[in-house]
């Protein structure tokens, strides 16, 4: 597997050189809106330490993450009036992953509405800050 490469996207997310609606910050941690959404409320959530995947994060950083997304999966749930939510996260690229930092997709699910395509259409941006702020109430 490749080494890490700090300069990927969500490397540039964390050090604020590419803006984000953040849901969740704090030491360890990041979470924001996907700007490809595939379910309205879609949040991504990161840690701040630098892993490929979840292949080669430390134990410990994944006992966090996992913990952190399960805090903003419930309030997502809540705050977007989900029927249901699925927890995503890929491993290289056969697999579909297309940004090498370690993150958890959280989506929102509502009953008898079908996922849009991974990295399909980009949202409008007023969209993404409004639902980013009900979610941010819920925690
Ligand atoms: P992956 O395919 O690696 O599991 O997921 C990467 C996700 O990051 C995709 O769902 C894609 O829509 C999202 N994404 C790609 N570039 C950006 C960006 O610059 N900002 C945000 N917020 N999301 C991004």
């Amino acid at each position: 597997m490749a080494e890490y490469d700090p300069d990927n996207i969500f490397g540039k997310v964390i050090k604020g050189d590419i803006p984000s609606h953040k849901v969740f910050e704090d030491d360890d941690t990041l979470a924001f809106m996907d700007i490809m959404p595939m379910s309205r409320g879609h949040v991504l959530v990161i840690p701040k330490t630098g892993s490929r995947n979840l292949l080669d994060a430390a134990p410990q950083v994944l006992a966090n993450l996992i913990q952190k997304t399960q805090r903003v999966a419930r309030a997502a749930m809540a705050a977007m009036e989900a029927d249901g939510v699925r927890i995503m996260q890929f491993n290289e690229a056969a697999a579909g992953q297309t940004v090498f930092h370690l993150h958890f997709h959280i989506l929102p699910m509502y009953e008898g509405v079908a996922l849009k395509s991974h990295t399909g259409e980009m949202a409008d941006a007023d969209e993404l800050a409004a639902h980013a702020e009900k979610i941010r109430a819920e925690l």
